[in-house]
């Protein structure tokens, strides 16, 4: 899995959204360069429960051969709804738990049309990899000097606030982290966890 943030969605009826790159992807495993060997449809789910039809490339690895998808950040792996409602999902009980015995509203953010096992099931995904994913992050600032540097107290923060600190606190940080995560190949360690929750 490779995930692009630079890309453009273009409408061919009747396959649907092609997605269409605007940067070069590497091999996620090798850094060897890629190329395009066909083609799969995703459906992506926004947050008024509408679906498209996504057409991503199946790309091949020119130095290990591994097959990667091309996904755009707009989905997280093995996810079916937009990273924009999972994150809102995230954020509104993130400022639950703040406001929780102070009586203050829940902080205003993008109303998702999902049932309410769905919506359990991307907090309990969350909760099972929030830790790991702030890890990954550390690691990528640790080894390529992006992001912030890592506080030795890093372990006492809450992982929602180590990963912010790495990705940004504004909307999208949820796409930007699992995007380095993904590139890095580092979430194949923790693949059953993303698998886990659809
Ligand atoms: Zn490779």
């Amino acid at each position: 899995m490779v995930i692009l943030s630079e890309y453009e969605l273009v409408e061919k009826p009747p396959r649907g959204f092609f997605v269409v790159s605007h940067e070069k992807s590497i091999c996620p495993c090798c850094s060897g360069a890629l190329e395009c060997i066909g083609s799969r449809t995703r459906t992506c789910i926004n947050e008024t429960s509408d679906k498209r039809k996504l057409i991503i490339r199946r790309l091949r690895c020119e130095e290990c051969v591994r097959i990667h998808h091309e996904l755009p950040d707009m989905l997280i792996p093995y996810k079916r709804y937009e990273s924009k409602c999972i994150e809102a999902v995230i954020e509104q009980n993130a400022g639950l738990a703040a406001s929780f015995g102070r009586c203050s509203p829940m902080q205003p953010g993008l109303a998702v049309a999902a049932d309410e096992s769905t919506i359990r099931r991307w907090r309990e995904w969350f909760r099972r990899i929030v830790e790991y994913l702030a890890g990954c992050l550390e690691s990528a600032a640790a080894r390529f000097g992006i992001g912030a540097a890592v506080r030795p107290e890093g372990g006492g923060r809450s992982a929602l606030k180590r990963i912010k600190r790495q990705a940004g606190a504004e909307e999208g940080w949820m796409a930007k982290a699992v995007r380095t995560a993904t590139n890095m190949n580092l979430w194949v360690h923790t693949r059953s966890a993303f698998q886990a929750a659809g």
